[in-house]
Formats: structure tokens, C-alpha cells, sequence
């Protein structure tokens, strides 16, 4: 009987045991057992081959987990190196053309001689200036016309050290000699003059080539406008702002003569004291 009392204790501690989980005066009392007991010893080689093979399905299960995570892992990786690659071809793509049109219009830029208009229209208002540059000469007028019907003319004109600007609305007529700005317009360009904002705009901008005005453009999208800019000069042609207000530039280069920059006939107009 003692034998049989035996083999039931021993079979109920062999799970713990084959896991190791038995002190260590256990495990002599059960390897003495299986010495002398090949009933029991018959029943621990089953269950241990049950729990190997267990074991060795589980590692199988997770080396299968890693290689699929594994393989997951790359995909997903090269995926983001071509995403990266291919940003960076469209940028470095964008930053070239602006970059090659900004070099356009810096040669105009420092021009002496041409010809500018710019027409913008926004709320109902609409400005037109006009400028003449010829060497140290300008004459610039500014026609605005708001809604009111009441129109605004601003002349300004410069020569050598000469120079004044007459303001014409409906109820004055007023000559400036002194503190005020004189008004020259530029050749605008909206490309930036260095790398770092080149790049940002080209992060920041979608640019696209189109026909406009029968000349070669490129459409720059940027803080919700658009502006046009054309190829040949870098120079920027148009801007509409999403509330659809427009600007319209327009230059000519070196064909002002010094009869387009004639001294305006002052007369009639009261001389400022302020
Ligand atoms: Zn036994």
C-alpha cells in the first residue's frame, strides 16, 4: 500500500516537477521514486516529451511572430525612406526653379530703365501706378478710384536733385516738396534671396507650370494665394488673395526715352506748409 500512496504523490507533483517548480527535498524524493518505480518513470517520460514538445511549439509560434514583425518592420521602413526620398526630390525639384527664377530677376532688379504698371482691385477700390525710370529720373503716377467715385492722383516726380509730388482729389490740389517719400516702383519679385527661405518656401509652396497671358508661368500656391510668376523674368505678374483680390504687374525694360519722363505742369496747386 505504501507503494501505491507513493506513486499517486510523486504522479501528482511531476507537472510541478518537470517545470521545476519543486524545492529541492522534493525533487530528491521524486528521483529516488522514478529510480526504483518504472510505472511512475514510464508516466514522467510521456509527460515530459508532451511538455517538450509543448515548448517547442510555443518558440516556433514566436520565431514565426518575430520573422512576420521582422518583415513588417522593413516593409514599413523602406516605405518611409522611399516616402522620404521622394519629398525631398520634390522640394530640392522646387527649391531649383525658384532658385533659378529669383537669379532671373535680380539681373532686372538694379535695371535704370523701364517701364512698371501695377493694377490691383480689391473691395470695389481700384489703384493703377504707373512709373517711368531712366537713369536718376522717375515720374510715378497713382490713380486710385474707390467706390465713393471719388478719385485720388498722386504724381510724383524726380530728377537729378529736383523733386515733388502733387495730390489731386475733388477738393484740393496740394504740392509736396519736402518729408515725403518719393515713389518708385520696384520690379517685385516674390521669390526669397536666400537658401533658407527658399527652402521653406519650396516646402510650403505648390508649384506648377502654366500658359498665362501667352506667356510661359509659374504658379506658385502659398498662404492662400496665387501668384503668378513669369518664367522668362522671375518676375511676379499677378497675385490673387482668396477674397479673389488681384494685383496685375507689368514691366518693359530699357525702352523709356526722356520724353516719357516729362516735369508735370505744377500750376493751380497750393504748395503744402506743414
Ligand atoms: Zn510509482
Amino acid at each position: 500500500m505504501k507503494v501505491e500512496r507513493d506513486c499517486k504523490i510523486v504522479q501528482d507533483l511531476l507537472p510541478n516537477y518537470i517545470e521545476n517548480l519543486t524545492n529541492e527535498e522534493t525533487n530528491e524524493y521524486v528521483k529516488e521514486h522514478l529510480n526504483k518505480c518504472s510505472e511512475c518513470n514510464k508516466i514522467y517520460e510521456n509527460m515530459k516529451k508532451e511538455v517538450d514538445l509543448k515548448v517547442a511549439k510555443k518558440d516556433n509560434k514566436e520565431v514565426k511572430y518575430l520573422k512576420k514583425f521582422n518583415f513588417k518592420f522593413k516593409l514599413l521602413r523602406n516605405l518611409l525612406i522611399i516616402i522620404v526620398a521622394i519629398i525631398i526630390i520634390i522640394v530640392a525639384r522646387k527649391s531649383c526653379i525658384l532658385i533659378n527664377l529669383s537669379n532671373k530677376q535680380k539681373e532686372l532688379e538694379n535695371s535704370n530703365n523701364y517701364y512698371a504698371k501695377i493694377e490691383s482691385y480689391s473691395d470695389g477700390n481700384m489703384n493703377i501706378i504707373e512709373t517711368y525710370v531712366k537713369d536718376d529720373k522717375f515720374l510715378t503716377t497713382f490713380n486710385k478710384y474707390s467706390k465713393e467715385d471719388d478719385v485720388i492722383k498722386m504724381v510724383t516726380y524726380k530728377s537729378g536733385d529736383e523733386q515733388f509730388r502733387l495730390l489731386e482729389n475733388k477738393d484740393k490740389k496740394v504740392l509736396y516738396h519736402d518729408g515725403i517719400e518719393m515713389l518708385k516702383v520696384q520690379p517685385i519679385s516674390y521669390l526669397p534671396n536666400n537658401f533658407i527661405q527658399t527652402l521653406f518656401m519650396a516646402i510650403n509652396t505648390s508649384i506648377n507650370k502654366v500658359e498665362f497671358d501667352g506667356k510661359e508661368c509659374y504658379i506658385l500656391r502659398i498662404d492662400n494665394s496665387e501668384v503668378f510668376v513669369e518664367a522668362e523674368t522671375g518676375l511676379m505678374i499677378k497675385k490673387i488673395d482668396n477674397y479673389n483680390n488681384t494685383i496685375d504687374y507689368e514691366y518693359e525694360f530699357g525702352i523709356v526715352e526722356d520724353t516719357d519722363i516729362v516735369k508735370p505742369d505744377t500750376s493751380g496747386y497750393i504748395v503744402n506748409e506743414e
